[in-house]
């Protein structure tokens, strides 16, 4: 097994000495700021205070409405004039945040993202070719200076514009991508409608994160694409990507917890989650001056996979993502995550690469719509086979969700796309 860095390698007691030292700085580097410095005045917490992993459990939460409330730059814990660069979170859920990183912030991101490449097989020699948009947004740079970092030749061509992206692929002979999962799929619905067969394209893999997705879903751009797909997780506020990766054996993902201190928790009690239960992830900056972040509550709902694992990583491995806690909706008194549908429909051979899951009203009385294309060879004109389909996908949707969905068959490609973050749930609802 090859690693990247000494870090990876480390045991548990290696990691949690770190954690403690890391967190007591982190915790005197955040002091710095007036927020955090009446956050831990009123918790009566010091750095000093900190000797053993669990006292993190001293420290209150961080929420997306306190960094809101910080915005632009009232988290700063530096200088001014050590800040090289801001970020901001994509806005998917309402007011951005920012984030400020000084040049060390950015060489030790630049270093965990090289690290998740190289996990995955990527090397110096690799043509990496980032699909991912540019600007404010995490995925770009972020990814961008690890690809640099490993010495990959790196060409962003950013989000969007398939015909070039794959001109780009052919000219440059990329054998490395990172793209959006939802995106990933438009994509080979290009390359199949121009005649392109991906598994003589060069790219053998492809790095997907940045929206939930389903297992089903990951083999699908697999197939599609003729590559490995590795999940990829990270938001603004903890960096951007880098936090969490999968490894070789694509089964849960990596957090770097040299980096990151991670804890799940029950998004209504605050109270760390049974062995194995799902909850919110809770994360922890421990490598950042310019502006740490304590114990955030992303809203992300993940839980722990016992065990170890088998490429001898011990850092703590995540399930993917089920979902966001502001995904969630209710139709007929029950809760329901897109993740949920995704799963039973994109398990189905006739399915196609889209869906859209309408909420409307009829009256009083709600409805939940399930738009789904469906492939071409199944889209026939045989109305009877298409009802058979439609009952078909509606009954397995049934014992997933509880609720009988109407589902809706549309053609291939009709549904709307995007190059970034897809939109799963289009609520029409009367507030
Ligand atoms: P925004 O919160 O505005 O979308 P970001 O661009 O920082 O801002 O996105 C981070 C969020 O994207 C995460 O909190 C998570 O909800 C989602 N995300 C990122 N990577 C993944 C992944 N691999 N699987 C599922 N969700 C992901
Ligand atoms: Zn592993």
């Amino acid at each position: 097994m090859e690693f990247f860095d000494h870090a990876e390698t480390w045991d548990r007691t290696s990691i949690e000495a770190a954690q403690v030292v890391r967190l007591r700085n982190t915790v005197e580097q955040a002091g710095r700021c007036a927020f955090y410095a009446e956050r831990f005045a009123e918790a009566k917490i010091t750095p000093a205070d900190i000797r053993v992993p669990g006292d993190i459990r001293r420290i209150p939460f961080t929420t997306k409405d306190d960094l809101r409330s910080q915005y632009p730059e009232g988290l700063l814990c530096v200088p001014r004039e050590d800040i090289v660069r801001v970020h901001s979170s994509s806005g998917t859920t309402g007011t951005p945040i920012a984030v400020c990183h000084t040049r060390n912030d950015l060489n030790s991101w630049a270093e965990l993202m090289a690290r998740c490449m190289y996990m995955v097989g990527v090397r110096r020699s690799d043509v990496f070719q980032n699909m991912s948009g540019y600007g404010l947004f995490t995925g770009g740079l972020g990814i961008h200076a690890g690809a640099e970092r490993l010495g990959c030749m790196t060409i962003p061509a950013g989000a969007g514009n398939t015909l070039r992206q794959i001109k780009l692929i052919k000219d440059f002979r990329s054998t490395v991508i990172h793209i959006i999962p939802s995106y990933a799929l438009v994509l080979a619905n290009t390359l199949r409608e121009n005649g392109e067969d991906s598994r003589e394209l060069p790219p053998r893999i492809a790095l997907i994160g940045a929206e939930p997705h389903t297992e089903q879903t990951r083999r699908r751009v697999e197939e599609a694409l003729g590559v490995k797909a590795y999940n990829s997780y990270g938001l603004s506020e903890m960096n951007g990507p880098g936090v969490a990766f999968e490894c070789q054996e694509q089964n849960g993902l990596h957090v770097w917890e040299d980096a990151y201190i991670v804890e799940i928790i029950n998004p209504e009690t605050g109270a760390y989650v049974a062995a194995g239960e799902t909850g919110e992830l809770v994360l922890t900056t421990l490598c950042r001056a310019g502006m740490p972040i304590l114990r955030y509550r992303t809203r992300d709902l993940t839980r722990f996979l016992p065990g170890g694992c088998a490429c001898g990583r011990v850092h703590h491995r995540i399930d993917r993502i089920h979902g966001r806690t502001d995904d969630m909706f209710i139709v007929k008194g029950v809760n329901i995550y897109p993740m949920q549908i995704e799963q039973v429909i994109m398990a189905m051979p006739e399915v196609g690469q889209n869906y859209l899951i309408v909420l409307e009203n009829d009256g009083p009385k709600e409805d939940l719509k399930i738009k789904v294309e469906i492939r071409d060879e199944y889209f026939v004109e045989d109305m009877r086979v298409l009802h058979g389909l439609q009952q078909k996908i509606a009954r397995r949707l049934q014992s997933e969700i509880l609720v009988t969905p109407k589902v809706e068959l549309v053609q291939s490609e009709s549904l709307p796309t995007g190059e970034g973050k897809a939109n799963r749930v289009l609520d029409l609802r009367e507030k």
